[in-house]
């Protein structure tokens, strides 16, 4: 059988890892910050009577512009913004690889603040944009000078910031993200993915659009809508930008189908979100808990907690599995990242965690 290694691979991709997350079949399945919450049965067959009618038309490429699907997510989105102000691809994943299509590329650079969503670094080198990876402030909160300095010595062509972080989960201030713009003449990426996971009331860096045009606001129906599985992603920027990326995504490339359910979804945006105060609720609860069990758990704007303190994080984790329960291993030495379930299955993380502590004791 071939090998990788027997192939004209690109020298550049040589070496190179896959993303990875392990896809296992266990009862509790709190590795990917999904919404574990199903959607409601009332919205499920709104959109499978969206799919049906799609179907009806399916011998023809999709609308290419997906202009409901834009209006939608502008009127979701509010801030002032229009259907010109919107992109959106399958994920937010493959947003960012048209963001990096189009203004990274070889000889460009972009640069993140590690730890941060491993994607960036595989979206980088599959478009042979160089990766940078930038330190943060203690606790892995970002401030606004040094997110700038960064900016300012290594002047990169693009700058991904993650609000709030994962795998850390800390929320990213307005002046953060406005003194990085203003240190640079490239492209801004905020990759606000869990957004709606922040405080009532928190702003978002829609805000800040206005009179901003290398500023990019990327969002995802994966998360909070309860939508990982139909891949929609979708960012807003100036008209300019949604041009641009014009120019490296494919021809027609969400599907009639990928469309209607996204638009369905979106008509039922209130029932969607239902779950995220439950969602937050669990989140807070698992930061309480965990601060309690003797661990470090970090503050969090989004459904997920990263927690230090764990003396062996490969050992806690193969412990919970044991035990049908998949977290996250995402690599910091002594740490651990754990979603926020549904009220039962964070009981079931958190009392299983309970045991594992008072066996190492
Ligand atoms: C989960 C996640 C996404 C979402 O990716 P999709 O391709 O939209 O599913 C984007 N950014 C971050 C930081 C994430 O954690």
């Amino acid at each position: 059988m071939t090998s990788l290694s027997d192939l004209p691979l690109r020298d550049d991709l040589r070496g190179l890892t896959p993303y990875g997350a392990p896809q296992l079949h266990v009862p509790v399945a709190l590795n990917v910050n999904e919404n574990t919450h199903s959607i409601p049965e009332p919205v499920a067959r709104d959109i499978v009577a969206a799919l049906a009618k799609a179907v009806a038309s399916v011998n023809r490429y999709p609308d290419r512009e997906f202009t409901e699907l834009r209006e939608s997510l502008a009127g979701y989105l509010g801030h002032g913004l229009t259907r010109e102000n919107i992109w959106a691809a399958n994920g937010s994943n493959e947003v960012l690889q048209q963001v990096l299509q189009a203004f990274g590329g070889p000889g460009r650079s972009v640069l993140g603040f590690a730890p941060t969503y491993s994607m960036y670094s595989i979206l980088a080198s599959g478009t042979g944009t160089r990766w940078i990876a930038g330190d943060r402030d203690a606790d892995f909160e970002l401030g606004p000078a040094t997110a700038a300095r960064w900016v300012r010595e290594s002047t990169p062509d693009l700058v991904f910031l993650c609000s709030p972080n994962n795998p850390t989960g800390t929320p990213l201030s307005l002046e953060t993200i406005a003194a990085v713009y203003d240190a640079t003449d490239g492209i801004v990426v905020v990759d606000e993915a869990y957004a709606e996971f922040a405080p009532v009331g928190a702003p978002s860096a829609l805000s800040l659009l206005p009179g901003r045009e290398r500023l990019l606001v990327s969002r995802t129906m994966s998360k909070a809508f309860a939508f990982a599985g139909a891949r929609v992603g979708y960012l807003a920027a100036d008209p300019a930008v949604t041009d641009a990326l014009r120019l490296v995504r494919l021809p027609y490339h969400l599907s009639a189908l990928t469309q209607a359910a996204a638009c369905a979804a979106l008509a039922h945006t209130a029932e969607m979100l239902a779950m995220v105060d439950d969602i937050r609720g669990q989140r807070d609860r698992l930061v309480t808990e965990l601060d309690r069990l003797g661990y470090s758990p970090y503050r969090s704007g989004s459904n997920f907690v990263l927690f230090g303190g764990v003396a062996d994080p490969n050992a806690t984790f193969e412990a919970l599995l044991a035990e049908g329960i998949l977290i996250r291993d995402v690599g910091i030495p002594g740490h651990l990242r754990v979603s926020a379930g549904t009220e039962a299955e964070t009981t079931s993380f958190l009392d299983a965690l309970a045991r594992l502590s008072l066996a190492v004791q």
